[in-house]
């Protein structure tokens, strides 16, 4: 039997403010229906401008006045931690809200609460290996000193895609280095986020320290993009959010770390292992229903093979399993909403209509409750069709053919955004050289979407600003001071 279901009601969640659990000044609910389904599975307040201000609040008098940003690293790192082994605890259930309120099936959902496990347990380790540097080569006189210190009040703007693990990326680095924070989870998927409030509530972190603001975009998200009393932003979302929040940021010139869209391309070369490629083609465009950031939604590949590996790609992509989200045996669940389905199949047909043909997929299916595409693989695509130019973030992949080496990184470059890119070879040289010369913030070679938080992320060009995770992720959240100490009597400048 299924140890999976739907809720009989919504599930109920409240902000967190201040260390409290609220409903916040409207008191109005906002409702998630799940997308693979069509019921009400959660509800959580619909907040506005005085909540977040309050929110703000509580951050900036947690990070002035709080123990927290002087405490040890050791001290907070142990807290983390325990955040850490309480999300580990409650993985099957907050891996069931993601499911019923992004789409996404079940064992997908589990997998990245655990992955989020493992990059909260790194950021606190991380807290600790946090550090300056000395100067003692300046002269006798003067000694040289480099602080690290927290930036101060993070405001967190978070999208629908993975909710609790883009949060992973994020929250546990500016615990870790010092930082308070307000978070805003997106309206569509708010409840991992809220849940994860009650963990941080049990593992001791103090009032104030993380607060969490639910609610509309321009309603709940805009007063933290305008707020002077934040010190940095860190935006994940599309890249229309991310210009608003550089609009904003000029009030009072905050930091702004941006994780933003991407169009990213898989390289096949023909000397590739065509089955692994096509296989790891196949996932990267699928996985997420292809509502993934750094999924590969472009395949260029060498022309002497490219009939072939469409084939072969084409025989991979009929077999996903697409369905119900609650299914373990699902691989692609459902898409975020009827509005985005319609609008990834728009893409497909304007495709169509611009000369492209359609090899597999194209059309929605399944239970007409939910919102299911069937993954879509085109070919004949022109270089102007939107298809190959706009993120569509669905299973939809579009194929160009180039003939030699440098023909394929002018192609795989020939974009706004410089999020991802794979590359598929034998060929040592021409991987690395490939790695070196595609415009990407990460590259796989014979692989796709592999993550560890050792590992920093983020975009070139349109696709971001700033890099999260790694060690580079905790010093996102930190300021340098410099500070030079003079050791001996000055010579005097009036004498
Ligand atoms: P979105 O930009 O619509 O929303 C993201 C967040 O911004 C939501 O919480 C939303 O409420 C908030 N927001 C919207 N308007 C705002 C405003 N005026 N002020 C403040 N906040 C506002 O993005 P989405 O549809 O939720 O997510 C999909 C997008 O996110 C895609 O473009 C995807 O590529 C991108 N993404 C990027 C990464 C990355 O690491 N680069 C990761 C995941 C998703």
């Amino acid at each position: 039997m299924n140890p999976f279901s739907l809720p009989a009601a919504p599930r109920r969640f409240q902000m967190y403010i201040g260390g409290q659990f609220t409903d916040g000044a409207s008191g109005q609910l906002m409702t998630r229906h799940s997308p693979g389904h069509g019921a009400a599975v959660a509800q959580w307040p619909s907040g506005v401008g005085e909540d977040a201000q309050a929110a703000i609040a509580a951050a900036r008098e947690a990070f002035d006045n709080g123990p927290w940003p002087s405490l040890s690293a050791g001290a907070r790192a142990a807290r983390l931690f325990k955040v850490a082994d309480l999300i580990e605890r409650h993985a099957q259930e907050l891996g069931l809200i993601e499911c019923l309120e992004t789409g996404k099936p079940i064992t997908q959902a589990i997998g990245e609460i655990r992955g989020a496990v493992d990059v909260w347990r790194f950021a606190a380790g991380a807290a600790r290996v946090m550090r300056g540097e000395a100067y003692n080569n300046l002269g006798d006189r003067v000694l040289a000193i480099v602080l690290r210190e927290p930036i101060g009040v993070v405001g967190v703007i978070t999208p629908w895609n993975f909710p609790f693990f883009i949060l992973a990326e994020r929250l546990p680095f500016i615990l870790a280095a010092g930082c308070t924070a307000v978070v805003k989870p997106s309206e569509a998927t708010s409840g991992s986020t809220l849940k994860l409030c009650a963990l941080l509530h049990a593992a001791g972190i103090p009032p104030g320290v993380v607060n969490v603001v639910t609610g509309r975009g321009p309603v709940v998200g805009q007063p933290l993009l305008d707020s002077d009393r934040i010190d940095m932003l860190s935006v994940t979302g599309s890249t229309t959010t991310g210009r608003k929040a550089i609009e904003a940021s000029a009030g009072n010139i905050k930091k702004l770390g941006l994780e933003l869209g991407g169009k990213n391309p898989h390289i096949v070369f023909a000397d590739a292992d065509l089955d692994d490629a096509a296989d790891g083609v196949a996932f990267g465009m699928a996985f997420n229903a292809g509502q993934c950031c750094v999924g590969g939604s472009r395949l260029v590949v060498q022309r002497s093979i490219a009939e072939a590996f469409t084939a072969k790609l084409a025989q991979k992509i009929r077999r996903i399993r697409v369905g119900d989200p609650l299914d373990a045996q699902t691989q692609v669940g459902a898409l975020f909403d009827e509005a985005h389905m319609h609008k990834v199949l728009g893409y497909v047909q304007e495709g169509v209509r611009m000369g492209a043909h359609v090899v597999c997929g194209g059309a929605r299916t399944g239970d007409h409750a939910g919102y299911f595409v069937q993954p879509t693989l085109l070919t004949n695509v022109r270089p102007a069709t939107p298809l190959l130019r706009e993120e569509i973030f669905g299973p939809v992949l579009a194929v160009v053919p180039f003939d030699g080496y440098e023909e394929a990184i002018t192609i795989a470059n020939d974009s706004a955004f410089g999020l991802a890119a794979s590359i598929w070879t034998k060929d040592l040289s021409q991987a690395l050289r490939a790695t070196r010369q595609v415009r990407a913030g990460r590259v796989w070679v014979n692989t796709t979407l592999d993550n560890g938080p050792e590992t920093p992320l983020g975009g070139m060009k349109q696709s971001g600003l700033g890099r999260e995770a790694g060690l580079s992720g905790i010093e996102e959240y930190t300021e340098v001071k410099t500070a030079h100490i003079h050791l001996q009597a000055r010579t005097h400048w009036i004498a």
